[in-house]
């Protein structure tokens, strides 16, 4: 079994729905979550430009267990993005639910298609501030290597 973190967040439709839906789906494809942080609401960065000013989020960090592994986790995190009626119109624009791999046991993950630790979670209060919520110490314990390593 491996440990992984991963990202919801929502600024579209009922957005505490689409957390605890996308909780309950991981749940569904046999993930299990070990600790779920308090849901908080933050202000959208890196958006579109701001002709459409964007709604706030809705971010939670959970720590999951799981047997998949790290591509077949972005595989379900996909999936259940799409279940959910993610439209990608336009990069970093309004989600219904975004799932993202912060971490996946201690591995570097340096693919096209999937970058473990997740490239901007350093930069992310509304990443880092759940994260260390739910595992204080854990980012201390992340090495400067693994920090720098994207
Ligand atoms: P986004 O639109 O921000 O959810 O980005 C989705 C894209 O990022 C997908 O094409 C993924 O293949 C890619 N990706 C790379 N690393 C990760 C990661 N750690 N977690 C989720 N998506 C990732």
């Amino acid at each position: 079994m491996a440990t992984a973190y991963l990202g919801l967040g929502s600024n579209l439709g009922d957005r505490a729905g689409n957390i605890a839906k996308a909780a309950a789906l991981l749940r569904e494809r046999g993930v299990i979550l070990l600790k779920v942080s308090t849901v908080i609401e933050t202000d959208p960065v890196d958006g579109p430009p701001a002709a459409e000013p964007q709604s706030k989020f809705l971010n939670a960090v959970v720590k999951v267990e799981t047997r998949l592994s790290p591509v077949e986790l972005l595989d379900c995190c996909q999936a259940i993005e799409q279940e959910l009626g993610r439209v990608r119109t336009v990069v970093n624009g309004p989600r219904t639910i975004d799932l993202d791999i912060l971490l996946y046991d201690r591995l570097a993950i340096d693919t096209p298609q999937l970058k473990v630790p997740h490239p901007r979670m350093f930069e992310r209060a509304f990443v880092l501030d759940p994260l260390k919520e739910i595992e204080p110490g854990l980012l201390e314990e992340l090495s400067d290597a693994c920090r720098q390593i994207h």
